[in-house]
């Protein structure tokens, strides 16, 4: 995709500070990192979702992601944990449209935080559940 920001990074038009590059992923750090460590994660292919990316690419992302992982909590890093993000789609908080996973540190305190809808705590009635979970596992058939 000749305007994407990612293709130009993969395509070494942007800069972009690469940790790691295969046939088919590269990894770099994001420019906007939620703590330091934040790096990103994409198939070099141009794809926009989860659903467009081929398995086989999509399995070297996420072994790419535990290297890096691992990388991160031994580099001296402040990482008491690690979080990984993927947003798929613009409701899902998506703003560059290339497929990334985001990894970054995690640390107590570090002002990241997830916002959940006010009736969070109330559980699900087991039935309900068992609706949704039907509709799920009758689209995953027809996949
Ligand atoms: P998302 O909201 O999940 O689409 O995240 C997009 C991420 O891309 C943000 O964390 C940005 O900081 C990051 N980002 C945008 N432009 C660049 C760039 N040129 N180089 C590195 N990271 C970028
Ligand atoms: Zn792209």
């Amino acid at each position: 995709m000749s305007n994407c920001i990612f293709c130009k990074i993969v395509n070494n038009e942007l800069p972009g500070y690469k940790l790691y590059e295969d046939e088919d992923v590269i990894a770099f750090m994001d420019i906007q990192p939620i703590n330091p460590g934040h790096l990103l994660i994409i198939p070099k292919k141009h794809a926009e979702l989860v659903s467009e990316v081929d398995d086989d690419v999509l399995q070297k992302m996420i072994v790419v992601a535990k290297k890096l992982n691992t990388a991160i909590r031994k580099s001296g890093l402040k990482a008491e944990g690690v979080n990984f993000f993927l947003a798929d789609g613009e409701a899902a908080g998506q703003e560059v449209f290339h497929v990334h996973l985001h990894v970054f540190p995690r640390f107590k305190n570090d002002g990241f935080g997830i916002k959940f809808p006010e009736n969070y705590r109330n559980k699900t009635d087991v039935s309900e559940l068992k609706i949704i979970a039907e509709k799920i596992k009758s689209s995953l058939d027809s996949n």
